[in-house]
């Protein structure tokens, strides 16, 4: 009796933990680099044949308008807002036309990247992990229905520091939409409920310094705030 009690709490705790998406030990980050033409050009990259992709930790994530805490390994800590993906069910080798299904909800997030060491990484030809997966790297909102937008491929999103306009994007404007991206990565990385998929910034990338606020959108809704510390 006493087992079947401890095994019936552990399950209600577990699968309420699934519902609520925090299980987090077993999700992972995908990202996609050079998706919009503008940023391409403003960092003097080349335009893409196929997607960039890489990842993050899970130990990136920053949920609930938590903090950053500048990091002492970088001077140069750059924002990048992007809209996300919330992946809905498993897959692998995802054919471009079901993709849809593969995602269920929308949110912005910003993609920190530690400047300084993704252009040393980058003249050497290395991978860009610690500049890109760091903790605290993925701040990102609550998700959203996607079906409560009335077109996700004509999304505008944007991004304010300390109150100012630095960047505004539009999902239009992607050189890989939504569905070719989860094709692309489910190729090599199979995807799980819960991943989550970064889908590139738009032009305006810069530094933050400590005391800023950065406060992103999706459409006119403020979904994120992130206070550096
Ligand atoms: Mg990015």
């Amino acid at each position: 009796m006493q087992l079947l009690k401890i095994y019936c709490i552990y399950f209600i705790c577990t699968s309420s933990l699934y519902i609520f998406g925090l299980k987090a030990r077993l999700m992972k980050i995908l990202a996609i680099g050079r998706n919009y033409a503008a940023h391409i050009e403003e960092l003097n990259n080349e335009r893409p044949e196929e997607p960039v992709i890489f990842t993050k930790p899970e130990t990136a994530l920053l949920q609930k308008n938590a903090p950053f805490y500048y990091p002492d390994f970088s001077n140069n800590i750059h924002y990048e807002v992007e809209i996300i993906l919330r992946i809905c069910k498993h897959g692998k080798y995802i054919d471009k036309k079901f993709a849809h299904h593969y995602f269920d909800a929308i949110g912005i997030g910003i993609d920190f990247t530690a400047r300084d060491l993704q252009d040393k990484a980058k003249a050497k030809g290395l991978p860009w992990d610690l500049a890109k997966g760091f903790n605290g790297s993925a701040p990102i909102s609550k998700f959203i229905d996607k079906n409560e937008f009335k077109d996700i491929k004509d999304l505008n999103f944007s991004l304010r520091l300390d109150g100012e306009l630095k960047q505004q994007g539009n999902t239009s404007l992607m050189l890989f939409e939504f569905e070719e991206i989860i094709a692309y990565i489910s190729k090599f990385i199979m995807l799980k409920k819960g991943d989550i998929i970064f889908t590139g910034t738009p032009k305006g990338v810069g530094p933050i310094a400590i005391g800023n606020k950065l406060e992103a959108f999706i459409e006119d809704e403020k979904l994120l705030e992130v206070d550096i510390k």
